[in-house]
């Protein structure tokens, strides 16, 4: 087994990999740039190298630099992660011939998997479906068009070295095809720097289904089922899965044999995904699934797959660069319950998933959630029991870390995994409801929705799932007026109250709580303390200086300006409010005089009850609003008493 690890990534799957290295008793190099000096995966790796400035080509895409860095720590073998140079045969070849372990496929697996439209043809050959379409070398705009209209619409303008959802449009008529053309081309040649395209038939009612793959260099090659990774945006996957809901064991054999297939034919070391584009119009077919391409790395969903087979990814790829055997063989693999996985991101799905950055002041995401309890159906006796729910949360930042604009938004990767799907939904539903995060904005709450949409719970899912419930899913959350009467209790009832504050409970009170953007109303009867079930509202924490709120994934931090209302009470600055809408009946002071404390000031009528409102403390009427008679509004300034000296 190798001894000692450079981690040529950051965020999450750096951190990821750290885990396991260390429970393997190896040695880990993170490599930083400027904006993460101060990162999580720094903080938790052994050693960490400065590689250059913020801008990934700067830093983490210069293989140069990580391959010195790996040199002057002694690290033995470097692990790729996902995106970055993962999937970069020149730098696997680097890595190789400066004398390291490359935690990956052979360079030329890469290679022949590179390229989309040469994936194909491989996979053509070796008997793999593959989706239809055109993949050949003549990229004229008129010949591409021809072979569009051959196709039949609407077809996938797709650039053959795309990647992370780029350099593809959809086209849904000849007429719109040569614009189309000419734009993904633009963009993969900006993005990519190779314009080549390969069009495709695009599938109907598409589902995204892939295939976890592992190959050794012995010459064994298992698959460890798939994962169904259908609800994207923008092509990029959102929450993903394992198993494929409606999977049956014909269509999966039939699936898992071809990215077996696939990856032998590539001579496939380490972890590899076949990704496979399924036309579920009718279900589930073996003869509509082709596939699509295969990432030749560890993929960002991997742990779906980790949960309900019990494998640790990262310790194969680990024992595997090490030269040993795959630990299982394929009859000692199986399924067990169901996963789920969604992608936390600082965004803000309201304004367009605009991505956002800042320092996370709050950052907490559940580990747990208390269990549902079922009641199960049949039998006389009520048999509750509670199904095993485990949550599983991976991240590369912590509370007080900061998002910065440099990388991908990803702030965490949220997982649940259960018996069963719907177990699994509403785990995972709990989980990204009770995230925490402020001030930064994420997609929490987004998440928590989707999950629990209708027909995303009966499985009924592609594609085009997100963008056909947008509305649904991205409404902000607003908080909801009995949340508000819950925080304005809860403020009531503090107990001893806050100086800041300055009002008392009575026996009968009403106390107007004001927020600096909203004011809450909130009566109630309370007997000199509230009762205030903290067990029942987790979702509401005193922080001293304002409350927390979550709720559905939003995070609100209100910051009491003032309380004020109480029969007798006033608020510290000596403004007395009206408590509740009424009538003033008697006005027992003038602007002027001299009053002491407790000394009863006017009388309101309200609720078909006279309340006399008293002096705070001993002072000076300095303003005298109303007359008697006077109709005043609730938190109307009806006198202000300055204090004595
Ligand atoms: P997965 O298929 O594992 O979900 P994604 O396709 O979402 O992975 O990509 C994983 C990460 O790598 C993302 O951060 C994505 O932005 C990045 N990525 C993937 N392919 C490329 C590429 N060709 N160029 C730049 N970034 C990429
Ligand atoms: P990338 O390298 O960016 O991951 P893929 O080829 O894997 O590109 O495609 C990304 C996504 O685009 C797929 O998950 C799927 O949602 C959609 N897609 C790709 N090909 C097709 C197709 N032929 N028909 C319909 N949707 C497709
Ligand atoms: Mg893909």
């Amino acid at each position: 087994m190798i001894q000692s690890l450079l981690i040529a990534n950051r965020g999450e799957i750096a951190c990821r990999i750290i885990r396991t290295a260390r429970s393997l008793g190896i040695r880990t190099v993170a490599v930083y740039s400027d904006a993460d000096a101060k990162a999580l995966h720094v903080r938790q790796a052994d050693e960490a190298v400065h590689i250059g400035p913020s801008p990934a080509r700067e830093s983490y895409l210069v293989g140069a630099k990580i391959i010195a860095a790996a040199k002057a720590t002694g690290a033995e073998a470097i692990h790729p992660g996902y995106g970055f140079l993962s999937e970069n045969a020149e730098f696997a070849q680097a890595v190789i011939d400066a004398g390291l372990i490359w935690v990956g496929p052979k360079p030329a697996s890469i290679t022949a998997m590179g390229l989309k439209d040469a994936a194909k043809a491989l996979m053509a050959a070796a008997g793999v479906p593959v989706t239809p379409g055109y993949m050949g070398e003549n990229q004229e705009p008129a010949f591409l068009a021809q072979r569009a209209a051959e196709i039949g619409y609407p077809v996938l303008i797709k650039a053959v070295a795309g990647g992370g959802g780029k350099g593809m449009r959809r086209v849904e008529a000849a007429a719109d095809f040569a614009d189309a053309l000419a734009s993904c081309q633009r963009e993969a040649l900006a993005s990519f720097g190779n314009a080549h395209v390969l069009i495709e038939k695009y599938i109907q009612r598409p589902r995204h289904i892939e295939v976890q793959v592992f190959g050794d260099t012995h010459g064994n090659v298992v698959h460890l089922f798939e994962r169904d990774c259908s609800l994207q945006r923008r092509h990029q996957k959102v929450i993903e899965e394992a198993p494929a809901p409606g999977m049956d064991e014909a269509t999966r054999e039939a699936l898992c044999g071809a990215a077996v297939k696939a990856a032998k034919a590539v001579d496939y070391v380490g972890a590899g995904t076949i990704e496979f584009i399924a036309d579920a119009s009718e279900g589930l077919r073996a003869d509509r699934i082709w596939f699509m391409e295969m990432n030749t790395r560890l993929q960002v969903e991997h742990p779906v797959t980790e949960e309900i087979t019990g494998v640790d990814l990262v310790e194969w790829q680990l024992r595997v660069a090490s030269g040993e055997p795959l630990p299982k063989q394929q009859d000692e693999l199986s399924i067990n319950g169901w996963a789920m996985e969604a992608r936390l991101y600082a965004e803000d799905p309201a304004k367009g998933f605009l991505p956002v950055t800042g320092r996370l002041e709050r950052f907490a995401i559940p580990s747990a959630v208390r269990p549902t309890r079922w009641l199960h159906e049949g039998g006389t006796a009520p048999m509750e029991t509670a199904p095993q729910v485990r949550l599983r949360v991976e991240t590369g930042v912590a509370e007080g870390d900061t998002i910065s604009p440099w990388y991908d938004p990803m702030v965490a990767k949220l997982i649940c995994h259960a018996e069963t799907r719907v177990e699994a939904i509403v785990g995972l539903s709990k989980m990204a409801w009770s995230t925490r995060i402020w001030p930064v904005k994420t997609n929490a709450a987004f998440l928590g929705t989707l999950v629990v949409m209708p027909d995303f719970a009966r499985g009924m899912i592609d594609t085009g799932f997100i963008d056909r419930h947008l509305d649904e899913v991205t409404a902000d959350v607003e908080m909801p007026e009995w949340l508000c009467d819950l925080v304005a209790q809860r403020l009531a009832s503090r107990d001893p109250a806050p100086a800041t504050f300055g009002f008392r409970l009575n026996a009968l009170s009403q106390t107007t709580v004001r927020f600096s953007d909203r004011a809450i109303a909130w009566t109630g009867r309370t007997d000199g303390r509230v009762s205030y079930d903290q067990e029942a509202y987790p979702i509401v924490t005193d922080e001293g200086d304002a409350l927390l709120v979550t709720m559905q994934g939003a995070t609100w931090r209100l910051a009491p300006e003032r309380v004020s209302g109480g029969l007798g009470g006033a608020a510290s600055d000596g403004a007395i409010l009206a408590p509740m809408p009424g009538k003033v009946i008697a006005v027992e002071v003038a602007a002027g005089d001299i009053v002491a404390k407790g000394q009863k000031l006017l009388v309101l009528e309200a609720m078909k009850m006279e309340h006399a409102l008293t002096a705070p403390f001993d002072g000076t009427v300095a303003e005298l609003t109303v007359a008697v008679g006077a109709q005043v509004q609730v938190e109307a300034l009806l006198v202000r008493v300055e204090k004595a000296e």
